[in-house]
């Protein structure tokens, strides 16, 4: 468990190689005091300071996973051939009516394979249906077990899941009948809704400085206008963030048509739910004034292609938002449909996924920019303005790499060799917040074995008190 009391000043010697985010250093010290980077360069060792010798390590920022589901986390090797209306239900079958111990021990093994990878930030958009100020207890003290740095964005709705449904004059009376008593998405009112947020904010935002908890709408074409209003007006309240999905899927795209005659982000511009203040995941089909709308706000998109590709959802078009001057981030999404949450990997396919169709290669996201956007893209997404960078006086979140393994051999271009070859093999010591979290591979602050003994019948249990759920899923899966 992480101690809340100021770790000791920290002193890494003699880094072979700093990827800073502006640039590459070679031979540097970096001195860390309370969180954060005091001073970078030739730094004598002082009584008092732990040093970590990094003669032979590649020192990078922590990356920032803008877009996870917690809940999730026991889903691995489950979505295969599973288009978005199919893999939602699966997922309600596969996390509704947990206890608050199985959503804890699924949290935390999900921050044990992001901190192993070298992930020291997270977004979860927790949870999916009706939640209580304990269930977000939970989470948070899963975060604060762990050491991670996380925002706990709170998925709230009040309309109908009606993209993840058959079209009305398509639902079977099976699909009915399992619906009356399966539909863990039913709607809760929004005064409850907001009343637990706002609950959850007072109790629990900035937490030892660095967790933080902030309106999370489910997506905007399942809430109504008054609690995207209400959302965009807490967050200017309480100074926080707001974390939505967005134009997922083409049928979210119609339906907020078809609904307001305008497209999504046009709407929640005109009705005043939409600002800075907003990130917004996966932006699969967002149009030309959706884009203008978000450039104008600085409104950031975190792009999840892993997940898109796996569920076949769309393709984030990432150069067109890049080149609009969208901030941009990048998420894992839920293990269901990532399976790994290896950051790397959402960082290669940013680069890579357009050049097929990108015949002018100048056009083509680099290595330099997929960091940027998996560091401080995801930082912006945060609001943390001095995260996701190794620069004097930003927050201490650092991970060092093994230059001994072999595809940092020869060290040829290092920001390549992050975006391209590295995928978490390589992560020896990990830093959050100025306090050492991982050393020599292994997670310090909890007993990764006892929840890996604990998790493994979870999910078997879960779906057991879900056999309803399932009924409804299986009515869904037999029309698409
Ligand atoms: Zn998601």
């Amino acid at each position: 468990m992480t101690d809340d009391a100021a770790p000791p000043d920290l002193l890494i010697k003699g880094a072979a190689c700093v990827v800073t985010g502006a640039g590459v250093l070679e031979g540097a010290d970096i001195l860390i005091r309370a969180g954060r980077i005091a001073a970078i360069g030739t730094i004598p060792a002082a009584p008092g300071v732990q040093v970590i010798d990094a003669s032979n390590s590649l020192v990078a920022p922590g990356l920032v996973n803008a877009h996870w589901h917690s809940a999730m986390q026991l889903s691995h090797g489950t979505a295969d051939r599973l288009n978005h209306k199919v893999f939602m239900w699966g997922n309600q079958v596969d996390t509704a009516r947990r206890s608050q111990e199985e959503a804890y021990v699924s949290a935390v093994i999900g921050c044990i394979q992001m901190l192993r990878t070298g992930t020291t930030s997270v977004i979860d958009h927790f949870p999916e249906q009706g939640f209580g100020i304990e269930d977000i207890a939970t989470v948070v003290r899963a975060f604060h077990d762990c050491g991670m740095r996380a925002v706990v964005a709170l998925r709230i709705f009040d309309g109908e899941y009606s993209d993840i449904l058959p079209a009305a004059d398509r639902v079977t009376d099976e699909l009915r009948a399992a619906l009356a008593t399966g539909n863990t998405l039913a709607p809760r009112p929004l005064a409850e809704s907001l009343d637990v947020t706002a609950g959850a904010i007072a109790r629990f935002d900035r937490m030892a400085g660095r967790i933080r908890i902030f309106p999370g709408p489910s997506n905007p074409v399942r809430c109504s206008d008054d609690l995207l209003v209400a959302c965009q007006e807490m967050a200017e309240r309480h100074d926080t963030g707001v974390h939505c999905h967005l134009l997922e899927t083409r049928t979210q795209a119609d339906l907020a048509m078809a609904k307001y005659g305008r497209t999504m982000v046009a709407h929640m511009d005109a009705i005043g739910a939409f600002s800075g203040r907003w990130s917004n995941a996966h932006c699969n089909w967002v149009a030309e004034a959706d884009i203008e709308a978000m450039a104008r706000h600085q409104a950031v998109a975190v792009f999840n292609p892993e997940s898109n590709l796996k569920i076949g959802s769309g393709v984030p078009p990432i150069p067109r938002l890049l080149a609009a001057g969208v901030p941009c981030a990048l998420g894992a999404d839920g293990v269901s449909t990532n399976d790994n949450l290896v950051m790397h990997d959402a960082m290669q396919l940013a680069a890579m996924l357009h050049r097929p169709s990108e015949p002018d290669r100048s056009r083509w996201v680099s290595a330099d920019q997929a960091l940027a956007m998996a560091t401080t893209g995801g930082a912006r997404a945060m609001l943390e303005p001095d995260l996701g960078l190794i620069q004097v006086g930003a927050k201490a979140d650092l991970v060092l790499h093994d230059l001994d393994e072999p595809w940092w051999v020869p060290l040829n271009d290092p920001v390549q060799q992050l975006v391209f070859g590295e995928r978490g093999g390589s992560v020896r010591t990990v830093i959050v917040d100025g306090r050492v979290v991982v050393r020599d591979g292994r997670v310090l602050t909890v007993d990764a074995r006892a929840i890996v003994a604990e998790a493994r019948g979870i999910l078997k249990s879960v779906r057991r008190r879900n056999a309803d759920v399932q009924a409804v899923a299986d009515a869904v899966a037999a029309l698409e």
